[in-house]
């Protein structure tokens, strides 16, 4: 028999359990109930997608893309797979003089497995395979012809050269485990064309996100959200204060309190690239006063630099050029309307001109909202506008807005304000005792939780006065007693477990007498 093994749940995953779990599904029904009210349907969206997918819409040169995703080669082609590691590993030390018969057969090997696996239609016939077979054809020769007398300089540059082949081999798709869902619900919008729906695509979407983050209170690996797009022809700011409004009305019934809306203007493709370089510039000149994160982003993603949390340089920061005064007369009167549009919904807002939000994909309206509680991860939802994304992902011409809300920060703060655990009710728990009991207990609890009532019915036989208390512990309002007398009478006792007060009920009469 294998050895017992204690296993944890790895790092930056958790379980939710009861009773926090309950909060959870008030949480996700309020979400539910309150979209609906805006006209939005739910859709369900897969946890991998290929990976090139984020890369397109996301960017490369994000925090998310570039370092946080979990990606991995799906393929059904371990044996190739092995051989492809065994053969890099032996080519890594290669020797000066000679090539190694096993080099030789082993790559041999690899080239007809690989061919077979081809014709089996088990390896894509991709263009990069076809020269990576290819290429590596020409190093088995090369490395067959070689003797004592090849010079090490050309060996160890071939063995290189194959090294690279085998590494660049695609046996199967990459995929990763979604960062978020946004580019998701693009991709099924261009894929099912919805774009040819009546009015505006409202979708929202709720599950689990996956990112290699550094975990710490309210920033797991594995987090949840509950977000909305709406995609389709019009940009009007209404369509962005609506999408706020809703996501407010939502944390607002689910009790939230305290929290604020922040929102900014990020510009469109006219003239954003200008005010970026404009950025890039001034960031250069203070370089020396910024950290390396910061100097690094000046080149990768000089908006990013907003986003310092770093003390030192807020003071640089706050002296940077300001996007509000750099934006094209459309973005300035789209900012301009989407305040008018809060301001008829009396939704109360800050603007916050560092608000650039970390994907590449956003620009105009980007908006947070932030709630007490939380510490340094405090934000509980960012969304914003993202006209164009449709396109990029090869969709036709379309504009769209939307918003990710972390259900695990937002359940964070409602359990910060007290509005903590929802404790599951029990209407009645069952003490039966004897053989003739149990029976008339089977029946009692069928019939009533069909009535809609939660019972608890206990398989061992236990003495009453163990199972009143167990009833008292669990909450239980009603304890239904089932000995000898009752089953001779048909009727139970029934005793009220807040006063202790007991009646006697026949059997028919108990759905109404627990549930009035
Ligand atoms: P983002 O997709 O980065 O705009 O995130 C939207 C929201 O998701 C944030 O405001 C957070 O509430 C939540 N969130 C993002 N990353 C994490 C994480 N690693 N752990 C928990 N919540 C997260």
């Amino acid at each position: 028999m294998t050895e017992a093994r204690k296993f944890q749940a790895i790092k930056g995953v958790r379980d939710i359990l009861p009773p926090e779990s309950a909060l959870w599904n008030v949480v996700e029904t309020t979400a539910r109930e309150t979209f609906a009210t805006y006209g939005f349907a739910e859709i369900g969206l897969p946890v991998l997608e290929d990976s090139q997918l984020f890369v397109r819409s996301i960017g490369l040169n994000t925090e998310v893309v570039s370092k946080e995703m979990f990606t991995f080669e799906d393929h059904d082609l371990a044996l190739l797979d092995f051989m492809r590691n065994e053969l890099i590993a032996q080519l890594r030390p290669f020797p000066s003089i000679g090539v190694p018969e096993q080099i030789v057969a082993g790559l041999n090997r690899f080239l007809v497995v690989a061919k077979g696996e081809i014709e089996h239609g088990n390896l894509a016939r991709t263009p990069m395979n076809a020269t990576v077979l290819a290429r590596l054809e020409g190093d088995l020769n090369f490395f067959a012809g070689a003797s004592y007398s090849t010079k090490a300089d050309e060996l160890r540059s071939v063995a290189g050269e194959a090294q690279e082949s085998l590494e660049a081999l695609q046996l199967g798709i990459v995929v990763s485990l979604r960062p978020e869902a946004t580019a998701s619900v693009v991709r099924a919008y261009i894929e099912h064309g919805m774009h040819t729906q009546p009015g505006d695509v409202k979708l929202y979407y709720m599950g689990p996100m996956f990112r290699r983050e550094r975990p710490q209170k309210g920033r797991y690996r594995q987090f949840y959200q509950i977000g909305a797009e709406v995609l389709g022809q019009s940009d009007h700011p209404g369509i962005d204060a609506d999408v706020i409004e809703m996501v407010l009305v939502f944390i607002e019934r689910c009790g939230l309190i305290g929290h604020t809306l922040y929102i900014n203007s990020i510009g469109c493709r006219e003239c954003r690239p200008k005010y970026v370089e404009l950025l890039r510039a001034e960031l250069t000149k203070v370089k020396d006063q910024l950290g390396p994160d910061s100097q690094r982003r000046i080149e990768t993603n000089p908006l990013r630099v907003l986003d310092s949390k770093v003390e030192s340089e807020q003071a640089v920061i706050e002296n940077l050029p300001r996007i509000g005064d750099h934006l094209c007369e459309a973005c300035r009167e789209h900012f301009k309307m989407l305040q008018a549009m809060l301001f008829m919904r009396q939704i109360a807002y800050e603007v916050n001109w560092r608000l650039v939000r970390g994907l590449d994909y956003y620009m105009r309206t980007t908006f947070e909202i932030t709630a007490p509680g939380l510490g340094s991860q405090n934000a509980v939802c960012g969304g914003g506008r993202y006209d164009g994304l449709v396109e990029l992902l090869g969709g036709p011409p379309t504009k769209g807005i939307g918003f990710a809300l972390g259900t695990d920060r937002l359940i964070l703060a409602l359990q910060e304000a007290g509005k903590g655990a929802v404790a599951q009710p029990l209407d009645a728990y069952i003490a039966w005792m004897g053989a003739n009991a149990y029976p008339m207990a089977v029946r009692i609890a069928h019939a009533l939780r069909g009535a809609g009532c939660s019972v608890e019915l206990p398989h061992e036989e236990m003495k009453f006065k163990k199972s009143l208390g167990l009833a008292a512990r669990l909450n239980a309002r009603f304890a239904i007693i089932l000995g000898d007398n009752e089953v001779a009478a048909g009727a139970a006792t029934v005793k009220r477990m807040s006063d202790s007060t007991q009646s006697t009920v026949a059997e028919k009469e108990l759905g109404a007498y627990l549930r009035p």
